[in-house]
């Protein structure tokens, strides 16, 4: 099963991702994880990718398709996996698709008002080694500037500062929200309110995708 988080920079889909790994044992796939990691490490395709990111536009489709199709066949995603920041226009939701025909698919949308964006974004840090993610107004860090999992630094990523952070939104509306009418024609698409705490948001998740499996089940004992 592939399970596609959509929703705004910002909406949580990195946390409910980890989450529903946890949970379900799908395994949670971040482009933009990947992209710093290969930027960090100074990769060929890091390097190509970095400019892009770092103003907050999206890096070329070749490029991620080229990391998706690398990763969801690995045997760790035999059960399925969850997409957090792919697909993020109409032509990558069209190649995941021919990479991955047949594969059932769901789509959950994390909706957040603009302005709830920007200031979760704003107070948002990470943890330059493990990735923890940690927002100013809710978590006091045991000792300041270190991460409570690793004590790794934590810091603001580049691309959450104010004025990156309007452009990504900006790229969201034009190139992403399209992809919400896409998958709504597919009758895979599920929306649900992001302003409310971490754990509403998931048991909500929850239910969406315990129908969803309950039903995959049903189909595959009728086979
Ligand atoms: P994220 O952590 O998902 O917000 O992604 C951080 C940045 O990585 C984005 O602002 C883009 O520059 C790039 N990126 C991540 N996923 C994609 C994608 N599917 N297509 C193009 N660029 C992406």
């Amino acid at each position: 099963m592939r399970i596609i988080l959509l929703g705004p920079p910002g909406s949580g889909k990195g946390t409910q991702g980890e989450r529903i790994q946890r949970k379900y044992g799908f395994q949670k796939i971040s482009t933009g994880d990947l992209l710093r990691e290969s930027v960090r490490s100074g990769t060929p395709l890091g390097k190509k990718a970095e400019a892009g990111m770092n103003k907050g536009r999206l890096v070329s489709d070749d490029i991620v398709i080229g990391i998706i199709k690398e990763r969801i066949f690995r045997s760790d995603c035999r059960k399925g996996h969850v997409l957090d920041g792919f697909p993020r226009n109409i032509s990558q939701a069209k190649e995941l698709e021919k990479m991955d025909a047949g594969c059932d698919e769901i789509v959950i949308d994390i909706y957040l008002s603009d302005q709830l964006i920007m200031e979760r974004l704003g107070k948002r840090r990470v943890c330059s080694e493990c990735g923890s993610i940690y927002n100013l107004s809710v978590d006091a860090l045991r000792i300041e500037g270190k991460c409570d999992v690793c004590r790794g630094e934590v810091i603001q990523r580049d691309d959450d500062k104010l004025e990156t952070i309007k452009e990504r939104l900006r790229v969201y509306h034009i190139q992403t929200k399209p992809l919400i009418d896409y998958y709504k024609n597919k009758k895979v698409y599920h929306v649900i309110n992001g302003e409310r705490k971490i754990d509403t948001v998931f048991s909500e998740i929850c239910s969406i995708l315990d129908k969803k499996i309950g039903e995959a089940r049903k189909t595959e004992v009728a086979l």
